[in-house]
């Protein structure tokens, strides 16, 4: 029954879009010496789920130096997470961890409201490199605790008709990754096998995306193209996707972040303010801790100037 006395208006819940199949080139970003694909942020898409970052690198080769050597910085306000197909890499931070990530393991660093941490390709390795370093924004509520770090030396795996899941973070089919999060969300690597198609499940509240890792795939029958982000929008209970060759997929989503964030540097926060402030620590050897166990200098802060225009915002 009508009652004219309530005001009240039909508001749509978070997350009920719809699906969508949006593509978004990623770009290259020298990382020292290392050349990166940029997936994540890119222009038109900030965020798939909490997920505010994404970087692809390799597959390469080396027979001499160290291809990964990031010196230690700081972050605040976000998680890294660290996926290998191939290769290793040394993981030390301002809490002492020490960790060597390789592939079937993921490395989940939190950093509430400080933490600096550097990475380097190991002294034994394989003289291989081939992987993805993601950041979820952390929320309201977990972004001023404490830092931590976790290993994981496996992830769960979901075996499926025609394919395998890792399940590095959050939940995918039911199986769920020991990896702490503090958002509803998923990050997977979806092996789809020769000549198979793969019905991979999906929670419909989340938004999702695809990044092609490797080989040749197609999401209900559109070719995924390689250096693509591809945006799927919210509201699907599954995907199917068919390769040739064999292909693996990245798969990452969650709830839509229903905050704001700014992002700037290797920080995430809310305000010009807390960036400058967070800048102001790390120049000043403050806050954020020493990473000890790091042969070597670290990196010094950007100009805040960029501020101006905050690169990227969402
Ligand atoms: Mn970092």
């Amino acid at each position: 029954m009508a009652d004219d006395t309530v005001a009240a208006e039909t508001c749509l819940a978070l997350g009920a879009g719809a699906p969508a199949l949006a593509v978004y080139p990623g770009r290259e970003i020298a990382l020292g010496q290392l050349s990166v694909l940029r997936a994540l942020p890119v222009k038109g898409r900030r965020l798939v789920g909490p997920w505010c970052f994404l970087d692809r690198f390799g597959p390469l080769s080396f027979t001499e130096g160290t291809p990964m050597d990031v010196a230690p910085h700081p972050h605040i306000g976000l998680q890294t997470v660290s996926w290998l197909l191939d290769g290793e890499i040394g993981h030390l931070d301002s809490l002492g961890s020490e960790a060597l990530l390789r592939p079937g393991g993921v490395n989940v660093m939190t950093s509430g409201a400080a933490i600096a941490h550097a990475e380097q390709t190991p002294r034994d390795h394989t003289g291989r490199l081939n992987g993805v370093q993601l950041w979820t924004a952390l929320p309201e509520s977990a972004r001023h605790d404490a830092a931590a770090f976790q290993h994981l030396a496996e992830v769960p795996r979901v075996e499926l008709t025609g394919g395998l899941v890792h399940v590095f973070s959050g939940a995918l089919d039911g199986v769920v990754s020991p990896a702490t999060h503090f958002s509803p969300i998923v990050g997977a690597d979806v092996q789809v096998h020769r000549g198979a198609r793969v019905t991979v499940p999906l929670a419909p509240a989340h938004e999702h995306a695809l990044l092609l890792l490797s080989g040749d795939c197609a999401l209900e029958g559109q070719p995924l193209a390689p250096g693509q982000l591809y945006y799927l929008g919210t509201a699907r209970a599954e995907m199917t996707l068919a390769s040739r060759d064999g292909a693996r997929v990245l798969l990452v989503g969650g709830e839509p972040f229903p905050e704001t964030i700014l992002m700037w540097w290797n920080f995430v926060a809310r305000t010009p303010e807390e960036i400058r402030a967070a800048r102001d620590d790390w120049e000043a050897h403050r806050r954020f801790g020493d990473v000890s166990a790091y042969n070597g200098p670290r990196l010094a802060a950007p100009e805040l100037v960029r501020l101006a225009r905050p690169n990227p915002v969402s």
